[in-house]
């Protein structure tokens, strides 16, 4: 459905919104301070952000902060700058909490009219009863004792404590979001805040129409898998609009729900492993937050067309992470740099018996197709490195072409005991054709300004493709998902910095996440995913 989106524009849907016209169209986007921003949040973010520029209308971005017990201002901070870094911009900033003042105002209202009361039915019971349909005894309590025990409920006194409220919906509805559902309860937990003022907080099922009304929304977007909760969203929006007259009216429109392969998306679990040291934190590169990933590698550009290319669908699909790696790497390779590195453990050396008697530095492009990105300088020395895999796949006497440099033909191949080669002795062949040779070889001089390096490479956290209702994620963590190994990379390489995207010849493409701090720590490179080989 969508069209290709350039990166820095929105791109362009076929789809409209119902009832909106330009000039008269406010979106949301409304996350709960309860983690940081998933790759999901972006696609919300983004959708509302959409349509928002498309009407020529206004995005809301709203603290959705009800739960005193999940959140915290660490994570407001934290959904500040991810929402920042996605590019989202919007026109106002409130938080849920703004309006408990009215909120509560709103439910006393509701008391009078009927449309709330007060009930104290111990928690498994009301869950039996609204699976059966059954009426709870207190819905026959009067509106006079329904106000009483809302006020024990706003000083969370002992009775209060043990009541909620609920709207007087439908207990026999086959719509099970329509019996009775929860509108505010108690809560004595400091509100990250409002402190200890409020005892008791309106719900999201409650809080969410009303404030979408009162600050004017005309368009809440939601997941699809709400679906069976609109109904319930437009009846509670109906009894607050008859308790306060003004109140506008709002269209749900709904969106798929973004789901990856091995990859859980709810903050709920991704705080688990925050919490149980099984990530480092919630950037972790490992985590499909908007800084994991950030850290991984992806681009802005590449999770917004991936984004939208999905457009408008309201077909939820787990979604495999390769299409949105190779997005990324169509971005990242045509414009970084390249570097070289051999593994560290039984690099080889070669010496070559023509070969410069004194170092020869030679200053090459860094990516021959995008001269934006600089040039480095290459030394040619008698010696240099090779990796071990390579060196034992040489034949004596064959020719081979040692990269932007030329072909040489290797003549004598020690090896030890054990198999392993220990040292090669060759001869340049400058005059060769390296159309004619099997291996291209990757080397780097011998000499001292070579710098530490450190590659870090990842797989899934989750070692199942789509965990089911019934399995518990705790079962399938993944036991080796980072594995690291140590290697050395051309001079060049000293100047890079946090952030930097290259590709190392053969190896693939890599995001600096420690550059040289000290000549003796190692620079941190984690690999960036591209699509082929492993999904990840
Ligand atoms: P989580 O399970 O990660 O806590 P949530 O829906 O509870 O998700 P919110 O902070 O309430 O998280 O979400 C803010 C907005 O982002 C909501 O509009 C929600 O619908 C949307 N959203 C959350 N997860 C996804 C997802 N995986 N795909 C698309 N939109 C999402
Ligand atoms: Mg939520
Ligand atoms: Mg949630």
């Amino acid at each position: 459905k969508a069209a290709s989106a350039a990166p820095g524009d929105t791109g362009s849907f076929e789809i409209d919104l119902p009832n909106a016209s330009e000039g008269n169209v406010t979106t949301r986007f409304p996350p709960e301070p309860s983690g940081y921003l998933h790759i999901g949040h972006a696609k919300a973010a983004m959708l509302n952000q959409y349509f928002a520029q498309h009407y020529k209308g206004r995005l809301l971005l709203r603290f959705d902060d009800t739960n005193p017990s999940k959140e915290k201002d660490e994570y407001v901070e934290q959904i500040l700058k991810d929402v920042a870094a996605l590019g989202v911009k919007y026109d106002k900033l409130s938080y849920t909490s703004n309006f408990f003042p009215q909120l509560a105002d709103c439910a006393e209202r509701l008391i009078k009219l009927g449309h709330l009361y007060a009930d104290d039915t111990p928690v498994e019971q009301m869950r039996l009863e609204r699976g059966e349909g059954t009426e709870s005894a207190c819905r026959r309590r009067s509106k006079e004792d329904n106000l009483q025990i809302w006020e024990e409920m706003k000083a969370g006194s002992e009775v209060g404590k043990k009541n909620c409220l609920r709207f007087r919906m439908d207990m026999a509805n086959p719509n099970k979001a329509l019996r009775d559902p929860t509108a505010a309860r108690c809560n004595p937990t400091h509100h990250w805040r409002t402190g200890q003022t409020y005892k008791v907080y309106p719900t999201y099922d409650f809080a969410c129409p009303f404030v979408d009304s009162i600050e004017g929304v005309t368009h809440a977007l939601r997941t699809s898998e709400y679906r069976d909760r609109q109904e319930q969203y437009y009846r509670i929006l109906k009894m607050c609009q008859e308790a306060w007259p003004g109140l506008p009216d709002v269209h749900l429109w709904d969106f798929s729900r973004l789901t990856f392969v091995n990859t859980l998306m709810s903050k709920r679990k991704l705080d688990w492993f925050v919490r149980n040291g099984r990530v480092d934190g919630w950037t972790d590169p490992r985590f499909p937050t908007v800084q994991g990933l950030y850290r991984r590698g992806l681009q802005l550009e590449a999770m917004r067309e991936f984004i939208l290319s999905q457009g408008a669908s309201k077909n939820v699909t787990l979604m495999e992470w390769d299409k949105i790696w190779t997005i990324n790497k169509r971005i990242i390779d045509p414009v970084c740099p390249r570097h070289t590195a051999i593994s560290d453990s039984q690099r080889v050396k070669l010496h070559l018996t023509n070969g410069p008697q004194s170092p020869e530095v030679i200053s090459v492009p860094k990516n021959k197709k995008h001269p934006p990105a600089g040039i480095k300088a290459t030394t040619k020395t008698q010696d240099v490195w090779l990796e071990q895999a390579d060196a034992a796949a040489i034949k004596e006497g064959e020719e081979v072409t040692l990269m932007d440099w030329g072909n040489a033909i290797v003549k004598d191949i020690e090896r030890s005991a054990s198999g392993e080669v220990t040292h090669l002795m060759g001869e340049l062949h400058l005059e060769g054709n390296f159309k004619t040779t099997k291996l291209k070889l990757t080397w780097l001089p011998v000499t001292r300004d070579l710098v530490p390096l450190e590659l870090h490479d990842f797989d899934h956290l989750l070692t199942k493709k789509k965990l089911e209702e019934e399995d518990s994620f705790e079962d399938f963590i993944n036991p080796c998902s980072r594995w690291t190994v140590s290697a050395v990379g051309d001079a060049n390489m000293r100047s890079l910095q946090k952030g930097d995207i290259l590709q190392l010849e053969r190896k693939g493409y890599f995001r600096v996440d420690v550059p040289l701090l000290k000549p003796t720590s190692p620079i941190i490179l984690f690999a960036i995913p591209d699509g082929r080989v492993r999904s990840q």
